[in-house]
């Protein structure tokens, strides 16, 4: 029997191979409380750290195009920057370095985004770099205590922020957001272009979860909210850390009880249905740009479609 609202039903195939999701890494949280940590480790040739300059890294490609981050052992100036404690692949401990740059400073030559490379990079270096990524940008945006304004410091090999004031703790967030590919009857796919999107972009609707809620409830309020439809046999296809700055993506199907829309002008520039044909004419004409191939939006888009699509990797925005 099809699942109703309030419950979210789980698909016999989630969406295999979503890029950032493989887990290689041991993140060895009994670790972090040990105090010696992070100084031992720094002290240690044998540990290998993944840099982070700004939001990019610096990667390689090898011959069968998958991408790898370069890796360095650690050198004196890294103790001048936020350190975080990765955990344990192959035998060897992972420091993550994060390097501030002032916003408008030039890319250096040769770093990548998580953006960029996220779709081809290799398991090891997918971890360390979506981790330490969403780590640094929680560091940056939590500098403050948020119950009496103290500067905060990291503890725990940077996975916690303490209050050297009134000595209370605060944890990374993640912030979580349902993704949703929207189908009518006739298995047609709904895209929609968000404001800020280029003229051509559109991808599936998405949106946060608010507090109280649950998953298939926000899948039934931003569909509605946004496009005016109401929706039934919402399915679980897969998740996918997102840290641009901190979410996690939670990714579904679900059924529209009907195919008008009513957009919701301020968050909607446009939005239409799709039939497979129609895609893939659009995509190759340039008429329709979709999400690029990191994304669980575009791997929500392909499960519906039945296979890849080749699409020129341009920015929704
Ligand atoms: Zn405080």
């Amino acid at each position: 029997m099809a699942p109703r609202l309030g419950t979210v039903a789980r698909a016999d195939h989630s969406l295999p191979d979503v890029a950032l999701t493989r887990r290689t890494l041991d993140r060895r949280a009994d670790r972090r409380g040990d105090p010696t940590l992070l100084t031992g480790l720094l002290a240690d040739p044998a540990t290998r750290v993944f840099r982070l300059c700004g939001d990019a890294t610096a990667v390689e490609e090898g011959e069968d195009h998958v991408v790898r981050v370069v890796l360095g052992a650690p050198v004196p100036a890294d103790a001048d920057h936020l350190v975080v404690y990765l955990g344990e692949h192959g035998g060897a401990q992972h420091l993550g370095v994060v390097e501030d740059v002032p916003a408008d400073a030039e890319p250096r030559p040769g770093l990548r985004t998580l953006r960029q490379v996220g779709a081809r990079l290799d398991d090891l270096g997918a971890s360390l770099f979506a981790t330490t990524l969403a780590l640094a940008n929680w560091h940056r945006a939590h500098g403050h205590c948020p119950r009496c304004g103290a500067p905060t410091v990291p503890v725990l090999a940077g996975w916690v922020r303490r209050c050297p004031a009134d000595g209370s703790e605060h944890y990374p967030r993640t912030d979580v957001a349902v993704i949703m590919a929207v189908v009518d009857d006739a298995d047609r796919l709904l895209l929609a272009r968000g404001r800020g999107f280029r003229s051509a972009g559109m991808s599936v609707l998405a949106g946060f979860v608010e507090p109280g809620e649950t998953l298939a409830a926000a899948v039934a309020r931003e569909v509605h909210e946004e496009v005016g439809l109401e929706v039934d046999d919402v399915t679980y296809l897969g998740d996918q850390p997102w840290p641009f700055p901190s979410s996690l993506m939670v990714g579904f199907t679900a059924r529209a009880r009907g195919t008008e829309l009513r957009l919701q002008e301020d968050e909607i520039a446009a939005a239409r249905w799709f039939t497979r044909e129609e895609l893939l004419a659009a995509v190759a004409d340039g008429s329709l740009v979709i999400s690029g191939r990191v994304s669980i939006a575009r791997r929500l888009v392909e499960h519906w479609f039945g296979g890849p699509i080749e699409a020129p990797e341009v920015p929704l925005r």
